[in-house]
């Protein structure tokens, strides 16, 4: 389809800015010039990738601004659509709310050409996995669906590609539902909410306000996947509940058991998911194929050989009987506390990043109970190491160190967790580069050890 051939588009003619160019960006840009718009990119950077960017888009009937110049643009458009990435307090989107141009996000924009129902997760953590186990197991149940958003594609992305899917999944951020207007999933999950993106949010309240946003516009022939005794607003969507614990939820857990009413749809023990927190993603993945009305016991058939994506509680080596696991991901305390509860026994722990607006002293009691010795990393090491007196930590300057001293301190059964419990940007370009960091970190030591001790 192109903008010739496209139909009824709202956006014919009309001049829209798209504020960001990351994928996000370019991928709203040229959703909107395939439905006839007028459409100009800003950025405030120019790095080479901004304005490769910027050249690749005009040569396909973009204007672009960079720079300054994006921040002071004075011209008046009738849309403009921001990349969840960018926050409203910056030059670039006030220069645009300060003209009075109405302002929605980039899920918002994809969800006006999205042609099938959408099934949203949200959550402070879970959020990648969940989305990928559910996607996994309607596509066994033989939905022609995928997985966009958050977790990679952008939502614009996929459905710039006209093809009829049957659902789409997604996940979402609070960042992207916080400019939404009528989005509406025909199933919303809330996976859980814990302290996080408190360098964004004044406080709790309005983090969790962005996200209940999720069910703002369901209606009761919608469905609400939420934790069993979770407090959460009047909803008017039907509720299917999960937990770990009650007996009460429809989707329940006894042992290793999940059952859906009293019917067992899958034993963990049958697949490579570990610990409490993949249990409830699982879980509530299956709430979202119920509400769609799939069978459960066809959705578990694609689980058995799923293995969460890389970062997430890891295992990389075991080898000399020490286990390294590689929970990079782990940027707030609730994915780090799941973390340490998913190891048996007693454990050394590498924590530490960047300061991200929140203490480390809530799991002081958990890491005291669980942990022989923490490591600590990072711009916040020294915090965390008075937020967790009088336990003996020590401190070091780089992830290669800490894994030094882990592998000095370490004995046979000991288990190494690398769950950082915040953010990767002090020392790192992302969780990944902090996580292949730790992984190389591993490696060389392992097969130094092996070398020494081999005869
Ligand atoms: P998100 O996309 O929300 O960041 P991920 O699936 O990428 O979630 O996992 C991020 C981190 O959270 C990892 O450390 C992972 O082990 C942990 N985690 C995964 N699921 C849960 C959960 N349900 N509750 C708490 N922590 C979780």
């Amino acid at each position: 389809m192109d903008a010739m051939t496209a139909p009824n588009s709202p956006y014919r003619g009309k001049r829209v800015v798209v504020l960001g160019l990351g994928r996000s960006g370019v991928a709203a840009a040229r959703l909107l010039l395939r439905y006839g718009a007028s459409v100009t990119v800003c950025d405030s950077g120019e790095s080479a990738a901004v304005l490769e960017r910027a050249a690749l888009l005009r040569g396909e009937g973009c204007h672009s601004l960079t720079g300054s110049a994006a921040e002071q643009d004075a011209t008046h458009y009738d849309l403009a659509v921001l990349s969840p990435g960018i926050e409203e307090t910056t030059a670039l989107v006030m220069n645009v709310t300060g003209k009075e141009i109405p302002l929605i996000g980039e899920l918002e924009l994809a969800f006006g050409f999205c042609n099938c129902p959408v099934v949203a997760i949200t959550g402070s953590n879970g959020k990648t996995t969940t989305t990928e186990l559910t996607t996994r197991m309607l596509q066994r149940a033989g939905r022609n669906t995928a997985s966009c958003g958050n977790i990679g594609t952008p939502m614009s992305e996929l459905v710039a590609e006209g093809e009829a899917w049957d659902l789409l999944v997604v996940e979402v951020s609070s960042f992207q539902l916080e400019n939404i207007r009528t989005f509406r999933p025909k199933v919303a999950l809330w996976l859980n909410l814990s302290p996080n993106h408190l360098d964004r949010y004044p406080s709790m309240k309005e983090y969790r306000e962005a996200k209940l946003r999720i069910f703002e516009n369901q209606t009761e022939d919608d469905v609400a996947v939420i934790p069993f005794g979770e407090s959460l607003p009047e909803l008017a969507a039907r509720k299917i509940t999960f937990s770990t614990q009650s007996p009460d939820a429809d989707l329940t857990l006894e042992g290793t058991v999940i059952s859906y009413h009293g019917s067992t749809i899958l034993d963990l023990a049958e697949t490579k998911l570990r610990g409490m927190h993949n249990a409830a993603n699982l879980m509530a993945a299956f709430g979202c194929g119920i509400a769609l009305g799939v069978e459960p016991r066809r959705m578990a058939e694609a689980v058995t050989d799923y293995t969460p994506p890389a970062h997430r509680c890891e295992l990389i080596d075991e080898s000399d009987g020490i286990r390294w696991i590689n929970d990079s991901k782990a940027t707030n305390l609730d994915a780090m506390e799941q973390a340490i509860r998913s190891v048996s026994g007693r454990l050394i722990l590498i924590a530490g990043g960047k300061d991200k607006g929140f203490g480390f002293a809530s799991i002081a009691p958990l890491v005291n109970e669980r942990v022989s010795l923490a490591i600590l990393i990072g711009e916040m090491r020294h915090r965390i190491a008075h937020d967790w007196e009088p336990m003996t930590v020590s401190t070091v300057d780089s992830l290669e160190e800490a894994v030094a001293l882990a592998a000095e301190k370490s004995t046979p059964g000991s288990t190494v967790l690398f769950s950082p419990g915040t953010s990767s940007f002090d020392m790192f370009r992302d969780y990944i580069d902090r996580g292949e960091t730790f992984k190389r970190s591993v490696k060389a030591i392992t097969e130094a050890l092996l070398t020494t001790s081999t005869p």
